[in-house]
């Protein structure tokens, strides 16, 4: 018989001592159960990445990796804090060799653990990356629901393709988490990144909750500066409206130009007045369509610094050698 997958969860933890018991017992729960049902193989783990927190975080992750049940858990302490996306990806990194699939989750269980088990189905029909996606925000407040779904209609209009409700709760199979290792960037926006790569892909869907204990680790603050990243490492597009926005002013500058013969016919223009207008407009349009030009070479530079892989094979159909 085939042996089932290994499957390693990889849950990013900064100052989470509050929750870190109880997310342990639930994750620790449906991994064991996932074994027991031959789903997944003896070998999944969970792995938690302590991201340089401040309190007792890694002292109860060693505890876990000592204690009775360690063979479900493994930790990786981070130098420092690295932010909640460098986190998930030093985590990936260093389980991709050891498993078929990974999950990441984040620390809080504001993702349902019963959707682990959906996501191990989706892998095993063939899909190589499950993309957790909330159904409702039912417990969010109305401000941070306004926020986040305004924030997945404005990247959108920025030109950077997400799946619509979906944070980072994901499952990757080996075979993504090996070309994930091919983006050598600096810039990290997961959930910008996945898609990129592309392969086979499916939904999972599931209630957020609310968060078990501790508090959030992004405040408004650091979530619009999340979103600013997942623009500006994604999308040239902001720099595409300054050049549109300097052939715009241009226009008008033309327009100006018509309006001010048309006054100047009818007898109604004040002295000096036309030309002034006309050369405000057209400095100023001229001035930002030569902004955007260069900020259209800049934009090309940046796509090169990347260094992304410029196409990724999922197959190579290829047959018989001729004797
Ligand atoms: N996190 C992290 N490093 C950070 C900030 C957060 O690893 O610098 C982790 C945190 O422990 C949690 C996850 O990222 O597991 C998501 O953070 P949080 O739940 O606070 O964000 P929210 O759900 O409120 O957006
Ligand atoms: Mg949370």
């Amino acid at each position: 018989m085939k042996e089932p997958m290994t499957l390693y969860m990889v849950v990013p933890c900064y100052n989470e001592e509050a929750v870190l018991p109880e997310t342990a017992k639930q994750l620790g729960g449906k991994i064991a159960s996932l074994i027991r049902d031959g789903k997944i193989s003896r070998k999944s783990r969970i792995t938690f990445v302590n991201d340089g927190s401040t309190d007792g975080t890694w002292e109860l992750i060693s505890q876990l990796c000592a204690g009775k049940g360690a063979r479900l858990f493994c930790g990786i302490d981070l130098a420092h804090n690295a932010g909640h996306q460098a986190a998930v990806l030093a985590g990936l990194m260093t389980v991709r060799d050891r498993c078929d699939a990974a999950i990441t989750m984040d620390a809080d269980l504001q993702d349902d653990v019963e959707a682990i088990e959906s996501m191990v189905d989706a892998c095993l029909a063939g899909n190589e990356v499950v993309y957790g996606v909330r159904s409702s925000r039912k417990t969010d407040s109305w401000f941070k629901r306004q926020t986040a779904e305004g924030f997945y209609k404005f990247m959108k209009l920025m030109g950077t393709e997400v799946v619509f409700n979906h944070a980072d709760f994901r499952l990757m199979s080996r075979r993504v988490l090996e070309e994930l290792s091919h983006f050598p960037e600096s810039n990290l926006f997961l959930r910008g990144m996945i898609p990129l790569i592309g392969f086979r892909s499916t939904k999972v869907y599931y209630e957020r909750r609310e968060r078990f204990a501790g508090e959030s680790k992004y405040p408004l603050r650091k979530m619009l500066h999340f979103a600013a990243e997942g623009i500006t490492s994604f999308s040239v597009k902001p720099l595409k409206i300054i050049t549109n926005l300097g052939f715009l002013m241009v226009l008008v500058s033309v327009g100006m130009v018509l309006w001010a013969f048309f006054t100047k016919l009818t007898g109604h223009s004040e002295q000096g007045w036309s030309s002034t207008v006309c050369s405000i407009w057209f400095i100023g349009g001229i001035q930002t369509l030569c902004l955007g030009i260069i900020g259209e070479y800049i934009g090309k530079i940046y796509a090169e610094v990347k260094h992304r892989p410029r196409y990724i094979v999922a197959e190579f159909l290829h047959g018989e050698e001729e004797k």
